[in-house]
């Protein structure tokens, strides 16, 4: 195909952290539509999702770190309306947008590890996002959507689940018939281990802070529930036998915990700490019994891949919160900055 095929529009609406602060630098703006490069495809996204990254980036913490203006969203899926040269996909094609950036040259991009390329950052970060109309980004960074999965379905998922696969697939090697503790099922990333975690025939122990949430998680698939606070459930785990694994991304509130959890040759695998980065650890337990500390930091565009087919399978779908037009945009990130909602929070376009 050649050049560009039906361009959209020349501008395009955008949702655009102006500045850092609070909601107030929030703006609404016209863009410039500008054609796909070589290599690239034009997609016309029809909802994007937010994650608390884009907090981040908007209140400017870390200092210095984040560029700004910038479009946030890292998450979003559409439907291809141009192309530029050399690519063959076909306009109409429904993809999710793979929101990691990198190289895509380097021996670890080549490697299909682009998580770990020294250039590595992610779309509504470095480079503009997906809350916008119109999105241009490497045909090598879209994944075709299988017949039949919502968009909006789609666009949820992205950071979530392949940080989660890659955590219990790649990091972890998560086996039939292990044990695996996962903390928060009211949080993204925790309900995308608790269902992942399912699929690859787990037994899924989940912890949770309220008791509001024990329902939700035994929907999502865990056999047992145990209050975090209740300083008993890692004893508890060990009585049935110890986790072979404990999903982390509380950090500091639940580690000891997590530690406690593991059975002789146990595992933690780790994407972040809300609670706090600096935690304790006792060597003489962690070499006397065998353990391992993993940290892993989003997928590859095979995870989302993976994932997107076993949503278009049933076995697992990502909890929506919310969801606002993308004139409304603040307000959803409001909803979403004071934890007014469980589950994602969308904008939609
Ligand atoms: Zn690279």
């Amino acid at each position: 195909m050649s050049a560009v095929d039906t361009p959209e529009k020349s501008t395009h609406l955008a949702l655009v952290t102006t500045r850092h602060g609070g909601l107030e630098v929030m703006q609404v703006q016209q863009r410039p539509t500008v054609p796909p490069g070589a290599g690239e495809v034009q997609v016309r996204i029809r909802a994007a999702a937010f994650n608390h990254l884009d907090l981040w980036v908007r209140r400017g913490e870390p200092a210095g770190h984040w560029p700004t203006p910038i479009v946030p969203c890292a998450d979003g899926a559409g439907h291809v309306v141009a192309v530029g040269q050399g690519v063959e996909l076909p306009i109409g094609t429904e993809v999710a947008i793979y929101p990691v950036i990198s190289c895509h040259v380097c021996e670890r991009c080549l490697a299909e590890q682009p998580q770990l390329c020294d250039r590595f950052g992610l779309l509504g970060e470095h480079v503009d996002g997906c809350a916008q109309e119109v999105v241009n980004v490497s045909v090598r960074d879209v994944v075709e959507l299988p017949s039949g999965l919502d968009l909006v379905v789609a666009a949820a998922m992205p950071t979530t689940f392949i940080t989660a696969w890659q955590m219990l697939h790649s990091r972890a090697q998560v086996q039939a018939g292990q044990r695996v503790v996962v903390h928060g099922p009211g949080s993204g990333v925790g309900s995308a281990a608790i269902q992942l975690a399912r699929v690859l025939g787990a037994e899924v122990i989940a912890t949770i802070r309220k008791d509001a949430d024990e329902a939700l998680a035994r929907d999502l698939g865990a056999s047992e529930v145990f209050r975090n606070d209740d300083p008993q459930w890692p004893r508890l785990v060990r009585k049935m036998g110890g986790a072979d694994l404990v999903f982390e991304h509380v950090g500091a509130a639940t580690w000891q915990a997590s530690i406690k959890a593991l059975k002789r040759g146990g595992k933690i695998v780790t994407c972040g700490a809300t609670t706090g980065f600096e935690v304790s650890l006792n060597l003489r337990k962690l070499f006397f019994h065998s353990i391992s500390l993993l940290g892993s930091t989003m997928g590859t565009r095979s995870d989302l891949k993976t994932v997107i087919e076993y949503a278009a399978r049933g076995l697992c779908k990502p909890h929506i919160g919310a969801r606002f037009p993308l004139t409304k945009g603040a307000q959803a990130m409001g909803v979403l900055e004071r934890r007014e909602v469980q589950g994602k929070v969308l904008i939609e376009m």
